[in-house]
């Protein structure tokens, strides 16, 4: 917490007079282009990775960048349900992007049978990713060299990024050519943006392409 005091003070003195402009013209209005949905997890920042600016990017992160499905009467979870409607109709985005990582504790939750006791809202939050154990077993050329938990990361963000094609907002918009999905993956120990690449079916690096 005394970091986070701190950095509030750093920013008030240092940095704000430059993002004052910025933030003026914001208070009147946001008309961000991505819904960019992350993990809760500290280490994964997309405003550093991705080099955005305030204003950019509308941002839904929970735990493991959960997109649950969309039934007939809305979605499974209304938190994310909510996000994603108001991005798309709202806003207008043209891009949504998932975002997972390398080393994901909720991946490893799911592949761990040791869960943390007394909570019923991450178990059930958690089985979410059912699809995504059952996707991995279809996607044998994902992430060949990498770890059982980081191969099921991998799944699991094109699981949520088929998840979002169930929202009747996201699929009217994608069959009129006015959106586009991408799926990600960040790569903590190299700091690096993996993107997936149908063609070879593996996720590569996104600033090589
Ligand atoms: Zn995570």
């Amino acid at each position: 917490m005394h970091k986070l005091l701190a950095g509030i003070r750093d920013f008030h003195h240092r940095v704000r007079p430059a993002y004052l402009e910025r933030f003026a013209h914001l208070a009147l209005g946001q008309s961000p282009d991505c819904l960019f949905i992350a993990c809760a997890d500290s280490r994964v920042v997309p405003n550093l990775f991705a080099s955005t600016d305030p204003g950019d990017l509308f941002v839904l992160r929970n735990v493991g960048n959960m997109v649950p499905p969309c039934g007939s009467n809305g979605a499974i979870d209304d938190s994310a349900g909510a996000a994603i409607e108001f991005a798309t109709i709202s806003l207008g985005v043209r891009d949504i992007v998932v975002c997972g990582h390398s080393e994901c504790g909720a991946m490893r939750a799911v592949l761990d049978t040791a869960r943390p006791a007394g909570a019923p809202s991450l178990d059930r939050w958690l089985e979410y990713t059912a699809p995504s154990l059952s996707r991995l077993e279809g996607e044998p050329r994902l992430g060949p060299s990498l770890p059982a938990l980081d191969r099921l990361s991998l799944a699991h963000v094109l699981q949520q990024v088929d998840h979002l094609r169930s929202y009747p907002a996201v699929a009217q918009r994608l069959e009129e050519g006015r959106l586009r999905l991408h799926a990600w993956w960040f790569d903590l120990a190299n700091a690096q943006v993996l993107v997936f690449d149908s063609a070879s079916g593996d996720f590569v690096p996104l600033a090589e392409l």
